[in-house]
């Protein structure tokens, strides 16, 4: 008999760029394990994002998975104004300006004893820096200090000193980590693009730079105001990746639907060193909240040139697993690499390489969820006790009739070590379980009772091959069937194959 197929528990979310913008290599991506793909807003333009959004949709489409669409927000991320071709080379020890008006930086030649002057996409946060502060462009390879602040109103300057040189080209990202900036967390762009995904309907809404829970909940406000409130609005993932959000961080995690651990702003924000405790943090509080929390950045960065990651990055996504992430990233690895498919393809191997331990190792098993269980809700004890009846049965797979996707998210931030079937009759719904770790979603027309569910359930497990005659499945479900928030039932079932039979 053919050995069940086994199936990748984490979620892979991929950066979609003209690497894989493709329809066909999207459809590798998702044979090789990528479930979510992430628009990222800050590169490209609205024509660019439909046709992304397009050959997604189309990808998925053809490869039968319910695949979610990240739309990503760039919120207030200041860059610098535009720069001479080539770019300008700083050194350390040299004096640069920033100034309000737009200005071609170096246009003018770099002069010896004169200050090369810049300008940045907002210029507000010339009033809100002081001396001392930090200034760091390109991801933080080219840093300055503040030194001074010249003038007044509309000729106010910045005057900096170089303390690490290096080139500047236009629109490079500009990080200021000592510094409360008083730029809205949403930008006119940001609201634009907002509408866009509201529009063409975008599976989540990732926020960058999210500095408090008010941030959230701003974007949150305006999405249930789009479509008239409830859970039909687009969940929101809070990006972390500025110290102020770190000392939020609870009302943050409470106040979003999901949480990204946004380790490219966050090292250069942070001290690096704290990326892999924060990691860890976050993690643990997005999980006491049920929340799904997705690691980003860097996981297999090499691979954008390399066919092979090093040992570093396999540990690193390993270790992402084994923190709890329900989902792991890649950015330039799928947007501009030379090897996207190699790339979600390893991170898969790796995912269920770690996934086989973690299920063999007793003592791995993760905490609950212990502000869901606080809710004494009780979806959420069902949840929490599915796991302890699956392990002493050694059973193959859960089932669940989950019509929003709560009875999904509960059983999933239980960390089983078996897959989750999640049905629903609403597809939507279903795009929105793509985050979930070890969620398999699948659209089911709403069945006449529970019996009628785990015939049918039975029926699919056995067609998909992803168990066989005579393992367990436990099964979750409520009657009616269909009605948000019944959930109540636990049935345990031994496939034997009387549903199949009896559908033919
Ligand atoms: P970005 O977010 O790729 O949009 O910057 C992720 C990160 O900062 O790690
Ligand atoms: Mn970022």
């Amino acid at each position: 008999m053919v050995e069940p197929k086994s199936v990748i528990l984490t979620k892979i979310v991929a950066t979609v760029g003209p690497a894989c913008s493709d329809e066909a290599v999207l459809v590798r991506l998702i044979e090789e394990g990528a479930r979510v793909f992430r628009i990222n807003f800050s590169h490209g333009g609205f024509e660019g994002f439909e046709r992304s959004l397009a050959a997604v949709r189309g990808a998925a489409e053809a490869s039968g998975v319910h695949v979610g669409v990240v739309g990503d927000l760039s919120g207030p991320k200041l860059r610098v104004g535009k720069v001479c071709d080539g770019g300008v080379v700083l050194l350390a020890g040299e004096c640069v300006e920033f100034q309000r008006q737009a200005v071609v930086a170096g246009e003018q030649g770099v002069v010896a004893g004169r200050a090369v002057v810049f300008s940045a996409t907002d210029s507000s946060f010339i009033d809100d820096v002081e001396p001392g502060h930090r200034v760091l462009l390109d991801d933080g390879a080219v840093r300055m200090l503040v030194v001074d602040k010249t003038g007044e109103g509309e000729g106010r300057r910045l005057v900096c000193s170089v303390t690490v040189g290096g080139r500047v080209t236009s629109a490079k990202g500009i990080n200021l980590p000592d510094t409360d900036v008083s730029v809205p967390s949403l930008t006119g762009y940001d609201w634009r693009c907002v509408d866009w995904a509201v529009e063409h309907g975008v599976d989540f809404l990732a926020l960058s730079f999210v500095r408090r829970a008010e941030d959230v909940r701003a974007l949150k406000g305006r999405l249930s105001e789009l479509v008239g409130g409830g859970s039909q609005a687009i969940p929101v993932i809070a990006k972390i990746e500025k110290p102020q959000a770190l000392d939020d961080l609870e009302a943050i995690v409470r106040e979003a639907d999901a949480l990204m651990v946004a380790r490219g702003d966050l090292g250069v924000e942070m001290d690096l060193t704290m990326v892999p405790v924060i990691q860890k943090q976050i993690i643990a509080q997005a999980h006491d909240y049920g929340k799904p929390v997705i690691v980003a950045t860097q996981m297999l960065q090499s691979m954008i040139e390399s066919p092979t990651p090093s040992r570093a990055e396999a540990s690193d996504v390993a270790n992402a697993i084994y923190d709890g992430a329900d989902a792991v990233m890649l950015s330039g690895e799928t947007a501009v690499g030379q090897y996207p498919v190699q790339a979600v393809r390893i991170m898969g191997m790796i995912a269920k390489t770690v996934q086989r331990a973690m299920a063999e190792a007793v003592d791995v098993q993760s905490r609950p969820p212990i502000r869901l269980q606080e809710s004494r809700y009780r979806t959420a004890a069902l949840a929490h006790g599915v796991n302890v009846v699956v392990r002493d049965l050694g059973a193959k797979l859960m089932g669940v009739w989950s019509q929003r996707g709560g009875g999904a998210r509960y059983l999933s931030q239980n960390r089983p070590s078996i897959p989750i079937i999640a049905a629903s009759s609403d597809p939507v719904v279903l795009r929105r379980m793509s985050l979930l770790f070890a969620v398999e979603p699948v659209l089911m027309e709403q069945p006449a009772d529970l019996g009628a569910f785990a015939d049918e359930l039975e029926r699919l497990i056995l067609d998909k091959g992803l168990a066989r005659e005579g393992d367990q499945v436990v099964l979750l479900a409520g009657e009616p069937i269909g009605t948000p928030g019944v959930t109540n039932t636990l049935l345990i079932r031994e496939l034997d194959g009387t549903a199949k039979r009896g559908s033919n």
